[in-house]
């Protein structure tokens, strides 16, 4: 068999029958040239949830997964391919273990699909059957103090812990808060970090000095890394504390993606109560007398609350007799321009103020050429609004920050 048959002669044939017919392990090495060095091929019998688990055979993410299988030893990459193409496949470092079996965290990202195991010397094991991944489970509300879980290190602190809110936005204020105590053993050395749970990264840390016991203490986050925005995602903040003698204290253990945890998204829908999104008149690109429609019509009653979907700089604050009351938002950390029309009263911002997501920019009326009270919104890719930008549809982005909104 020659070597570069093989990927073809895999590629044709049908999943579940290319685990039962796959070549077998150290074949991709057999080269009738000879000479080449062995490469071991992973093979994946068996994955199985080990905790945090939907059920024994239901992952969720974050859940702690075991495969079985044969020469696993060199593996340092398990792929979740998912079921949507290439799109939603995500690749995690594994450690080295055993021969015969290894377990890894499941990304909160992943979905249900086949997986797939890699080694540092380039084997690559078919794909498994698909694996059940359910969605994560939401951050657990923990809005007061409250003991952190589990038995108390003896020797260490006592640690309360709550987080102010289980959804936050980049660039609202105030912005998430997390909040601690500490009773009995004084500490020594004391850590905040705040921990991406899509890869267990560090984004931020907070190292308080001389803190008394006794006495609630807050860090609050705005959902930036220096002026950038992060990521959006699933976050946790993780307070470590170290007594005198060396025993350290923790609100949560690696990888828990529940305690003192928040989503991140990076806008919030802008109307603040009950809406619609009308018909085809209102959508971007329908007709108009002499242009085309820019924007998006969202009906709503007037007088209902309209806030900033994104922070940033007001760029215009007018009135014109087709736009009505109008406000233009320069997005912080992105290149868009946020256009809000036909507000029911001019907005109390004025050019050059900065607005933060989420605060009230004003209420959805009908002012200028509207027929009936709604929001007629805008989005403008840089430099901007009617300052050398394009408008695109906004309607996409409107469906999903109303469905976390
Ligand atoms: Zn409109």
């Amino acid at each position: 068999m020659r070597d570069s048959r093989l990927p073809a002669k895999r590629g044709a044939c049908a999943l579940i029958l290319c685990a039962a017919t796959a070549a077998p392990a150290g074949a991709a090495a057999q080269d009738s040239g000879g000479g080449s060095a062995y490469v071991a091929t992973p093979k994946v019998a068996k994955v199985t949830c080990l905790r945090s688990c939907a059920s024994k055979k239901r992952l969720r993410g974050g859940s702690v997964l075991k495969v079985t299988g044969t020469e696993l030893a060199g593996v340092n990459r398990l792929t979740f391919h998912g079921s949507y193409g290439k799109a939603d496949d995500l690749a995690v470092k594994v450690r080295p273990g055993s021969d015969t079996r290894l377990q890894t965290r499941v990304p909160l990202g992943a979905v249900t699909g086949p997986i797939s195991l890699t080694t540092a010397a380039g084997g690559r094991s078919s794909l498994s059957r698909a694996v059940l991944i359910l969605p994560p489970l939401p951050p657990a509300p923990n809005p007061e103090l409250s003991p952190v879980p589990g038995p108390r290190v003896a020797g260490a602190p006592g640690l309360e812990t709550g987080t102010s809110s289980t959804k936050a936005f980049v660039g609202a204020r105030p912005g998430v808060r997390f909040s601690y105590r500490l009773s009995g053993a004084s500490a020594t050395s004391l850590k905040v970090e705040l921990v991406s749970a899509a890869d267990g990264t560090v984004v931020k840390a907070w190292t308080p000095q001389d803190v008394a016991p006794d006495v609630a203490q807050t860090v609050s986050w705005n959902g930036r890394i220096g002026r950038a925005a992060a990521r959006p995602g699933r976050y946790s903040f993780r307070l470590t504390a170290a007594g005198a003698d060396g025993t350290v204290a923790r609100n949560s253990q690696t990888g828990d993606v529940q305690r003192d945890s928040f989503d991140l998204y990076d806008h919030i829908f802008p109307i603040r109560g009950p809406h619609d999104f009308g018909g085809a008149a209102g959508r971007f690109g329908a007709g108009r007398a002499g242009h085309i429609h820019q924007g998006q019509d969202t009906f709503a009653k007037c007088g209902t609350r309209l806030v900033a979907a994104r922070g940033g700089r007001v760029k215009f604050k007018q009135y014109h007799a087709l736009a009505g009351n109008y406000i233009v938002i320069d997005g912080d950390g992105t290149d868009v321009d946020y256009v809000y029309m036909h507000l029911d009263q001019p907005s109390p911002f004025s050019a050059g103020d900065r607005v933060y997501t989420g605060q009230t920019i004003g209420a959805v009326g009908d002012t200028g050429d509207a027929v009936g009270c709604h929001l007629h919104m805008e989005l403008w890719t840089g430099p901007g609004w009617y300052d050398g930008g394009h408008p695109f549809d906004p309607l996409p982005s409107l469906k999903a920050w109303d469905s976390w909104s």
